[in-house]
């Protein structure tokens, strides 16, 4: 009964893939089944951003089913949309009775300006939404995985932080909706795996960075922002003093992280940093952006941000040991290969 239900599968996949124009590799490895080629389906929330691009991008390569939700109210229509089945839907109005092999929710806001702007959204999408994914995950048996957030630990007075920390949050403060709502989403997928004994998995992605960020105007993240200030010769706006600090970690250390922790049969920890320990102040990091491009920008230091935590810097004990992964790319080298893909993208 299995064999013939996954021959029918493989068969589906095969047309689907045709159809799709899926690269050659693909087909072939469908033709090779000895090849590292993964014939599973996954639902991907926010799979049009940042992380999801990249995270697509690989699913595709490796011959998953993918199945975007996404909004596109953080990011402009990808390439890639073309090549999976997509729902342009806010994820808490999402609803499918397909079923899948894993289930990973990203969508959110994770910059600053924007969560603060649209606080509402914010929350919803890390509430109805992690729970709508949740659901769809309990009814296909599937493997679950949220991208929480270093911030769950707020202005950490232990660093570099271990999972074990329970953070130093103002519940209420300006950053609530997006700290608090990413710890009520752990706290109800706990919830899930207790009562409905599911696979879940949570990681707190650390500041992560690279090419295809996004970088519209306040809405960027710090190093988008930082590089197009210094590739436009504005002024390089550090807020408060710079000297709080952060550990950037290059997408291409995320996503491999990301791909072990998601396929893992099993898990010692179903929480996990995924980030760096090397911590830089915003000023040095300034400074360097400022040196990398051969800017003339000046640095300026601009009004302090509310609740801004004044260190972040993981603790990478637990995933390096369960993982079997450590971050291999310094801030210089993602730096430079960001700033060239900014550069490719301005000419
Ligand atoms: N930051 C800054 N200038 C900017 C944007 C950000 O000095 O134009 C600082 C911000 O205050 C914070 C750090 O850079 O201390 C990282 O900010 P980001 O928006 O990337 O995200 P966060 O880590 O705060 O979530």
């Amino acid at each position: 009964m299995t064999l013939k239900r996954n021959k029918a599968k493989f068969r589906l996949k095969f047309i689907y893939c045709l159809q799709l124009g899926a690269k050659p590799i693909v087909i072939i490895s469908i033709l090779i089944p000895h090849l590292d080629i993964d014939m599973s389906s996954v639902l991907i929330s926010g799979g049009n951003g940042f992380l999801g691009y990249h995270l697509v991008e690989k699913f595709i390569s490796k011959g998953f089913d993918v199945t975007i939700v996404d909004d596109l109210s953080t990011s402009k229509r990808s390439d890639l949309l073309e090549k999976v089945t997509f729902y342009n839907k806010r994820i808490e109005d999402f609803n499918t009775d397909e079923k899948f092999d894993y289930v990973v929710h990203l969508a959110a806001r994770p910059s600053p300006e924007d969560y603060i702007s649209s606080p509402v959204e914010t929350i919803l999408s890390n509430s109805y939404g992690t729970r709508v994914m949740l659901e769809t995950a309990r009814k296909s048996n599937a493997t679950f995985m949220y991208t929480s957030s270093s911030e769950v630990y707020g202005n950490a007075s232990v660093l570099p932080t271990p999972e074990t920390y329970y953070g130093y949050v103002n519940p209420n403060g300006i950053r609530s909706c997006y700290d608090e709502s990413k710890r009520f989403s752990e706290a109800m997928i706990m919830a899930y795996r207790r009562q409905y004994n599911m696979k879940v998995r949570i990681q707190r992605p650390f500041n992560v960075y690279g090419p295809r960020i996004r970088e519209d105007g306040i809405y960027g993240r710090v190093i988008p922002r930082f590089i197009m200030q210094a590739l436009e010769n504005k002024d390089l706006t550090v807020h408060g003093d710079g000297l709080q600090t952060r550990s950037f970690l290059y997408i291409e250390d995320w996503l491999s992280a990301t791909m072990k922790f998601l396929l893992a049969n099993s898990v010692s920890h179903e929480v996990l940093n995924i980030g760096s320990d090397s911590e830089i102040t915003v000023f040095e990091l300034a400074k360097l952006i400022v040196e990398m491009t051969k800017s003339g920008s000046k640095i300026v230091h601009t009004e302090a941000r509310e609740d801004d935590p004044r260190r972040r810097s993981a603790d990478l004990t637990i995933v390096k040991s369960d993982l079997d992964w450590s971050p291999v790319v310094s801030v210089r080298e993602g730096l430079q290969k960001t700033i060239k893909w900014f550069r490719m993208r301005s000419e």
